[in-house]
């Protein structure tokens, strides 16, 4: 059985022609992309290093990603997607970049201890057991190396904002995107990564401002957050 949610997984196939349409859908990944390319940058240098993007989807920010590093690798179990992710790259001409449609898990027992920088955004509130794709991201990394999550708080504001808000209110994201019951405190991802052997270095919150359609990161993770670990060397 694969640590996957089938509806989910169509949902994302069924707009995949959209990815890269900065005006659909998509949108907000688009707009909060440079931003967290550049906290990734930041933190974990992607200048010379072998890069994974678990749950990669359409591939926005595997290309951006590729655009730095040595070598990025996407992966999701969304079969659309990736094949959008695949022509895209190819129609930028971004070449040292390769999709594969293969489990989180499956991956790590093929290549444990293999790359330099993981990220997995935006994707662990959409998987039935998401403590074990922090677990299988953390066998994936090498010692010394980053794994970086995205994903979205719960408590009252965030159900608020991120749901009310994004789905029913500004017409963000479409309705029945997200699942109040699936977004994960700050204090559960820092817990199932620090059980995978994973150190803590740091989290921002990404904030949004609907009047001038502007996302930036701060401090505030009580909505929308990253964070970054390390895996000892
Ligand atoms: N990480 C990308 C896309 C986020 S959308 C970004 O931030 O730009 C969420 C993605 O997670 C979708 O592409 C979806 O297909 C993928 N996904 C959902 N469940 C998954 C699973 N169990 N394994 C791999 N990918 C999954």
């Amino acid at each position: 059985m694969q640590n996957a949610d089938a509806q989910e997984l169509a949902k994302f196939s069924d707009l995949a022609h959209r990815w890269w349409d900065p005006e659909s859908e998509f949108r907000p990944l688009h707009q909060i992309n440079p931003l967290r390319l550049e906290w990734i940058d930041e933190l974990a240098g992607l200048r010379g290093k072998t890069v994974l993007d678990v749950g990669c989807g359409g591939g926005i920010l595997a290309e951006a990603m590729a655009r730095r590093a040595t070598h990025v690798t996407g992966i999701d179990l969304a079969a659309k997607p990736l094949g959008v992710a695949r022509l895209h790259a190819l129609e930028a001409g971004v070449g040292n970049l390769k999709y594969r449609e293969i489990a989180t898990e499956a991956l790590a027992a093929e290549l444990p201890g293999h790359f330099d920088v993981v990220t997995c955004m935006e994707m662990l509130e959409h998987v039935p057991d998401p403590s074990a794709v922090v677990r299988a991201c953390s066998q994936l990394a090498k010692p010394g190396g980053w794994v970086f999550f995205s994903t979205l708080n719960r408590n009252p504001k965030a159900f608020l904002f991120a749901i009310v808000g994004a789905e029913y209110v500004l017409n963000l994201l479409p309705r029945g995107t997200h699942e109040y019951a699936k977004f994960i405190r700050p204090s559960e991802l820092a817990r199932w990564a620090r059980d995978s052997g994973l150190a803590l270095q740091g989290s921002r919150g990404m904030q949004y401002n609907p009047l001038t359609r502007r996302y930036w990161l701060s401090q505030d993770t009580s909505v929308n957050y990253l964070i970054a670990c390390r895996k000892p060397g």
